[in-house]
């Protein structure tokens, strides 16, 4: 038996596995007890990874093309496949211009598997048409960090929950969602009692378990209760008004703007009792180590960047931030999506967190790639890219390792742009994905343990991934099928000799930046298993665990800047049609759109089916009883589950779980027919946690 070190693949916690291989292949894995994060711990989705690997009846072998939509896919060589791709490629770019193509990845694809393909679309076809669906899970808290603190970039360690006495959770369930980390906090506590613990959320969560206060916020108001929050800490004296006046910009504003709303007022608005906040304000007021996390609550918001802006105001009034056990923690949802932005995977992003629209960053990368001029025109953002593919604008599209019809708000509308394309090229390791019937070339992908690379988690530790398995039939990683359609297209600078060279590439490009990690390579990782950036030439050691110390930030004055803002939500409200608000999220034991957890069956046991959760009182109105075949609809569409009757989840408001697509021919699983494509006006990310909708009995 031999046994390998490596990552979960699976959420932005970033656990250690170790698996152990038999002499006939078979994998086992165990968490990893030397490994910074888990410790040894690992969550039901992490423990059951092997069957994922093990299970390869639904595995893609081979490319797969059809010259029309009218004939059946064949099977055909790699050349033969990346040969069409392109010839088709080429000849719409000539007939249409770069801006005609577009690539849409994932936060579940490797650094070096990112960086080629940014730097394929950016520095050579010309566009900046490449975005990923970390579009639709933390584009709202970079835009925010980057407002806030001068850079897309958490401040903090996981090591700093053990050192904090107040966590403020907004909008989130760690508990189901970032399991691992979640284990620590609940040890934290049991360890030291007089750490506080506080959760914001429409939903009383597995997270609420552990908490001293739930906030059962109504939704879209959470800018009211931060706002109140921020008022409380003004007017109890509990700020710090030193590290105001020294290291921050724009407290007077926010001074007068969070004193225009009462607390009373506040209260009614959020639909939480006034002493609540005033105990919440307390305990943050109060504490020595403040900290916050969040996800999706926040980020998933029509005003998703003035959310999180809301909450790291706390931070910057009380001087929490850049301290042990201090600061505001984005919880990244998939694993690698912090190592997508680090090569400028978005489609407003250049390598090492350059801008397009600064044209010495431009000429900087253009001049290191030595392809094209860089356009400075934003690419298409995830939304975007399918209402471009519906208008005709946009004419083919290559998604890489995400299944869009589950997870795009509007699917409906999602599924006819995806039929409207001139031409589809799905590369993925799965048959499962929604995507592939619409899909003119499919590429097999190779997959977890069968391609070596890097991961950045949630705290900015890089992992090295290395290679284990041998991928099935022709599937070949990501990467490489990339950098060979690259050469098929022409463009030199794509014969890498291995992930190795890459990764190097783009290590060099960071030199000199705020996320240096120009003294990183595969041999470093190899030997230090993870390292956290900033990592600069000649660095030693495990990497920065904590950034902004001697608060100092990275805005030009060197001073974070409180932001000030009207509290209102921009969602569009329910009315007497459409009473009810829409919450969606996930559920415990899977994962996005199920393509690997939904094929385990031990995963499948959890919660076997979509439910809709709805409040006893609103299911009475209603004449619904538990169980019942609910039809949940608004103007975009509808969907048929199962009705859960549970106080858990607020009066008003109903819960589907996100993971579902189609099934037999029928989308009524799928959550996102309800959802909309209204986004942030900032950071692009959808508004999926907020759509009005009404619910009957069927
Ligand atoms: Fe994997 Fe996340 Fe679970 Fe850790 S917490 S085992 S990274 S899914």
């Amino acid at each position: 038996m031999a046994s390998y070190k490596t990552t979960c693949c699976y959420c932005g916690v970033g656990c250690g596995i170790v698996v152990h291989q038999d002499r006939q292949g078979k994998i086992q894995v165990e968490g990893d007890k030397d490994h910074p994060v888990n410790r040894g711990m690992l969550c039901s989705k992490g423990m059951n990874l092997h069957y994922t690997v093990m299970d390869t009846s639904d595995r893609l072998y081979y490319p797969e093309m059809r010259y029309n939509r009218h004939l059946p896919r064949q099977r055909v060589s790699w050349d033969q496949a990346l040969d069409r791709t392109a010839a088709v490629f080429t000849q719409i770019i000539q007939q249409y211009g770069p801006d005609a193509v577009a690539f849409y990845a994932s936060g579940q694809c490797l650094t070096e598997e990112y960086y080629v393909v940014n730097k394929l679309i950016k520095g050579f076809i010309g566009s900046n048409n490449i975005d990923t669906n970390s579009r639709l899970c933390m584009s709202s808290a970079v835009a925010a960090y980057k407002l806030a603190l001068g850079e897309d970039s958490v401040p903090g360690a996981y090591d700093d929950l053990e050192l904090a006495d107040c966590i403020f959770v907004a909008g989130a369930n760690p508990a189901w969602c970032h399991p691992i980390l979640w284990r620590r906090v609940e040890a934290a506590k049991a360890a030291n009692p007089d750490l506080k613990i506080i959760v914001s959320d429409p939903r009383v969560t597995q997270s609420c378990a552990t908490a001293d206060l739930h906030l059962q916020i109504h939704p879209g108001t959470d800018i009211v209760l931060h706002h109140a929050i921020g008022r409380i800490l003004i007017e109890q004296g509990h700020i710090d008004p030193l590290f105001i006046r020294d290291h921050t910009d724009g407290f007077q504003q926010y001074r007068e703007i969070v004193m225009e709303r009462s607390i009373a007022s506040a209260a009614e608005i959020c639909d939480i009792p006034e002493a609540a906040i005033c105990e919440a304000a307390s305990l943050i007021g109060n504490a020595s180590g403040f900290m916050t996390l969040w996800t999706m609550g926040l980020n998933q918001s029509v005003v998703g960047v003035r959310k999180n802006l809301s909450l790291i105001n706390l931070h910057l009034i009380t001087g929490q931030i850049g301290k042990p056990g201090a600061g505001p923690f984005s919880l990244t949802g998939q694993p690698n999506a912090m190592g997508g932005r680090e090569v400028g995977g978005l489609s407003n992003l250049l390598p090492a967190h350059r801008v397009l629209d600064n044209p010495a960053h431009r000429k900087e990368v253009q001049e290191f790639w030595g392809g094209v001029p860089l356009s400075e025109k934003p690419g298409l953002t995830a939304t975007e890219m399918f209402t471009a593919l519906n208008d005709g604008k946009l004419k083919a599209i290559w998604i890489m390792c995400t299944n869009p019809l589950v997870s795009l708000p509007d699917a409906r509308l999602a599924e006819a742009a995806l039929k409207k394309a001139k031409f589809v090229v799905v590369q993925e390791i799965s048959n499962r994905p929604e995507t592939l019937q619409y899909a003119d070339v499919i590429l097999p992908a190779a997959a977890w343990t069968e391609k070596e690379g890097t991961m950045t988690n949630a705290e900015r530790r890089i992992s090295y991934l290395q290679k284990l398995t041998t991928p099935p039939g022709e599937a070949l990683p990501d990467a490489e099928i990339i950098c060979r359609f690259a050469r098929k297209m022409g463009f030199h600078g794509f014969d890498y000799e291995n992930a190795a060279a890459i990764y190097a590439e783009h290590c060099r490009l960071t030199a000199g930046t705020n996320i240096d990690v120009s003294g990183l390579n595969y041999t470093t990782l190899q030997e230090k298993r993870t390292v956290q950036w900033p990592y600069p030439q000649g660095a030693t050691g495990d990497g920065t665990p904590r950034l902004f110390t001697d608060q100092t930030f990275y805005t030009q004055t060197g001073k974070a800047v409180i932001h000030s803002f009207p509290d209102g939500n921009n969602s569009t409200p329910p009315d007497p049609e459409l009473p009810l608000i829409l919450t969606t999220g996930r559920i415990r034991d899977q994962w996005h759109t199920m393509s690997k957890t939904g094929k385990v069956s031990k995963l499948k046991q959890h919660i076997p089916a979509p439910l809709l959760e709805i409040h006893p009182d609103d299911a009475e109105e209603r004449d619904i009883k538990a169980d019942d075949i609910v039809e949940i609809f608004n103007a975009n569409g509808n969907v048929r589950v199962k009705a859960q009757l549970s106080t858990n989840i607020k009066k008003g408001v109903v819960f589907l779980p996100m993971h579902w697509g189609k099934t037999l021919n029928s989308d009524l699983n799928r959550a996102n027919n309800l959802t909309h494509t209204l986004v942030d006006p900032i950071s692009k990310q959808p508004d999926l946690k907020y759509s009005a909708v009404q619910v009957r009995r069927f």
